[in-house]
């Protein structure tokens, strides 16, 4: 085999007009070791057919759906087959189409939240298991530097026992009925039916919860949660508040938002411990902030190399030196590599190491279903104070 495999995606979802799956694409070919080589771009056939031309697609390999594309992919010789399919649809999809790919044999990068609730999430992970297929899910969040380097530092014990955890992501996007004018994310982000049991807590408040568990390796077990839908006549919260408590005594707040006016996408984190705390926000994704007791704040820019020396994890994530921006396309680039590193390991017998590993999986996608499930069930409780669900 040679060293470097170039491997063959499909994507299902990421359609014209589309938002997540066009980064996806852009993301995926950014290092040269993956190219496109089949999709079923959209619920419409006509539109996947149009996808597949502006991409380049084969004819013969651009699909009127999932399902036919399993079919054509399994009846090519083994080494013209996709090795793996990314989903990228609305996600009441996620589950049926994930399923079906691994039992046909294929491996997944999923988009998040992993499924539409937590015994679908139970069963794809025993599914994961049997298949023995590599399964990612796309927490982009974690695929950055910064992020990297802040786990990293906290995980080496530098900041001492943690104690405080806040997390937000605001939108504002939201903050109007957009969904009434037919604008395609708003209409299935609002509809219980596509979207989920939750609103803006599985879009986004699944984010939080899945790097606030990242950057500090500790695992939320409480919470007390208050969701609420301000914009008339939605079904689904638009906003949502919640007092966590993680496994070492630590405590922490965690806020989503989509009705915050005037809010793009403020993802922020700071992370407290006896000896030092942290700053890191989505908007500005290069600088950590590294706060001390007895000393001015320090900012820890990406691309320099004592940020390698302190986090191989962070040097692998990164591509430009420091001073030239790199942000969203690049963390989703960074999920894909370890992903499919991983995919090449596996596929040729061998056990992927610690930093290949390092992608969300499975176990992350079911905590994701968890926290929803947990929150949903906070707000409507009487006594607020909920156990993380297992
Ligand atoms: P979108 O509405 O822009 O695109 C969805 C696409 O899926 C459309 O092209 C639609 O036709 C297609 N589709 C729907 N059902 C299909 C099916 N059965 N087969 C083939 N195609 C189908 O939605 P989006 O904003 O791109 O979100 C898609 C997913 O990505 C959601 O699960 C969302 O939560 C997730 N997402 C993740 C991030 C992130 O930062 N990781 C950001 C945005 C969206």
């Amino acid at each position: 085999m040679a060293k470097f495999r170039k491997l063959k995606m499909a994507m299902v979802g990421g359609g014209p007009g589309a938002f997540i799956g066009d980064v996806h694409r852009k993301a995926a070919r950014m290092d040269g070791g993956i190219e496109i080589v089949a999709g079923a771009f959209d619920i419409n056939p006509e539109k996947s057919q149009q996808m597949g031309r502006e991409l380049c697609i084969a004819p013969e390999r651009t699909y009127n759906d999932y399902k036919s594309m399993l079919k054509g992919e399994l009846a090519l010789p083994e080494q013209d087959r996709v090795d793996f399919i990314s989903v990228c649809t609305p996600n009441n999809w996620h589950f049926p189409i994930a399923r079906d790919i691994l039992q046909a044999g294929f491996h997944v990068m999923c988009e998040k939240p992993m499924t539409l609730n937590v015994k679908e999430a139970k069963e794809l992970k025993k599914i994961v298991a049997k298949s023995g297929k590599v399964f990612g899910l796309m927490h982009n969040y974690t695929g950055y530097p910064m992020i990297k380097l802040a786990r990293d530092m906290i995980a080496k014990g530098e900041f001492g026992k943690i104690r405080k955890v806040v997390v937000q992501y605001p939108q504002g996007w939201l903050a109007t009925p957009l969904e009434k004018t037919g604008q395609q994310q708003a209409a299935w982000r609002t509809d219980p039916k596509q979207s989920g049991g939750a609103g803006c807590m599985g879009d986004i408040g699944t984010h939080c919860e899945n790097l606030a568990e990242y950057v500090t390796g500790l695992k939320i077990t409480e919470i007390c949660a208050e969701l609420t839908t301000f914009v008339p006549g939605r079904a689904l919260d638009d906003d949502g508040n919640c007092i966590l408590k993680f496994d070492n005594g630590a405590k922490g707040l965690l806020h989503a938002s989509q009705i915050s006016v005037g809010e793009e996408n403020n993802l922020a984190i700071w992370v407290y411990g006896e000896k030092k705390g942290l700053e890191w926000r989505q908007e500005d994704p290069n600088y950590l902030k590294v706060k001390v007791m007895d000393g001015p704040e320090q900012v820890w820019k990406r691309g320099n190399a004592y940020v390698g020396a302190k986090s191989p994890a962070a040097a692998r994530a990164t591509r430009l030196p420091s001073g030239h921006p790199e942000a969203f396309f690049e963390a989703f680039a960074n999920t894909y590599c370890n992903f499919t590193d991983t995919i090449r390991a596996v596929d040729a017998g061998k056990k992927p190491t610690k930093l290949m590993l390092d992608f969300p999986n499975v176990d992350d996608g079911l905590r994701g279903m968890l926290f929803i499930e947990t929150v949903l069930a906070s707000n409507k409780s009487k006594q607020k104070w909920t156990s993380f669900k297992k």
